[in-house]
């Protein structure tokens, strides 16, 4: 089984009828570039950069500690693309560095673009990091937990000074790079249309989704049983974004785990999704049921 897969290395990802669609990686550290690279993905579709938050003890982690991660990923990957998601703090992904304790209900707490808007001098030192990297590769950025149009333009408001300083600074970024948001609340489902006017890219994230549209801890032990991705509610959400994303001649992908689950990928084809982005294992899975797929 191994094997065949093994043979799936350098073949396209499309359908019998032809229609074709990317299969990235999903990735926390630096160790895992090699696993997206020795499973052939067509680039990393979200970059958790969390885990250097939450790997680095009490301290944040520096702008060139930062930018010597984001670098190494985009001179691995050359020409393709590697999306780093802003620090999605929060939740169920604490950190040493912040003080997030005392919150009655984290999951709908402080957490992703929350705790960036909030800590701008934290939140640019990243994207510092990101825009030096850029130089490097093909980098775009993407923002977390996303919930209004203001956010997102006040987001962008801290990457233009970003640019600015680096600017001023004469270090070198990529002046196009690709900003993108995930969707994971039905807000950002409803508002999807107004936000493709904003950015280049979007990601559906299904784990977040699926919790705050099921309105269920995904944490919960107790609740497991109504953790349901399959939900009517989902796939209807799902092809709403889709569709009011290519109205805006934007890229959307799905980088929740619902993106490894071969049960649903003819129906995402179907859709007309344009990358599914999944654990680096689960990439060659992928392409071979995309190839089966009439
Ligand atoms: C998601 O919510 O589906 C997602 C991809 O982000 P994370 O699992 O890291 O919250
Ligand atoms: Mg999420």
């Amino acid at each position: 089984k191994v094997e065949t897969l093994e043979r799936l290395k350098g073949k396209e990802n499309i359908t019998q009828s032809g229609q074709k669609i990317d299969v990235c990686a999903n990735i926390g550290n630096r160790e895992d570039i090699e696993k997206v690279l020795r499973n052939d993905a067509n680039g990393i579709g979200l970059f958790r950069s969390e885990f250097l938050y939450m790997e680095s003890g009490g301290r944040m982690p520096t702008e060139e500690q930062q930018f010597q991660t984001y670098k190494l990923a985009a001179e691995a990957m050359g020409m393709k693309k590697v999306i780093i998601r802003t620090a999605d703090l929060g939740g169920d992904k604490q950190a040493e560095s912040l003080d997030l304790s005392g919150e009655g209900n984290p999951m709908m707490g402080y957490r992703g673009i929350r705790i960036s808007l909030d800590k701008e001098e934290m939140f640019k030192t990243q994207l510092r990091a990101i825009l030096r990297a850029s130089a490097f590769g093909n980098l775009g950025i993407m923002f977390p937990m996303i919930t209004s149009l203001e956010e997102v333009i006040a987001a962008k408001k801290v990457l233009q000074k970003a640019k600015d300083e680096l600017k001023e600074e004469k270090t070198a970024y990529d002046q196009n790079i690709k900003v993108g948001v995930m969707i994971e609340t039905p807000a950002a489902v409803m508002i999807s249309g107004e936000l493709a006017r904003e950015v280049d890219f979007f990601s559906i994230g299904t784990n977040d989704l699926t919790q705050h549209t099921l309105a269920m801890d995904r944490t919960n032990r107790r609740l497991a049983g109504y953790y349901n991705p399959y939900h009517p509610a989902l796939i209807k959400m799902i092809r709403i974004v889709t569709n009011n994303v290519h109205l805006e001649g934007k890229h959307i992908s799905i980088c929740g785990d619902l993106a490894a689950d071969t049960s649903m990928t003819e129906t995402f084809i179907q859709m007309g999704v344009d990358e599914l982005s999944v654990s680096p294992g689960k990439v060659l899975p992928l392409r071979k049921k995309i190839r089966e797929i009439r």
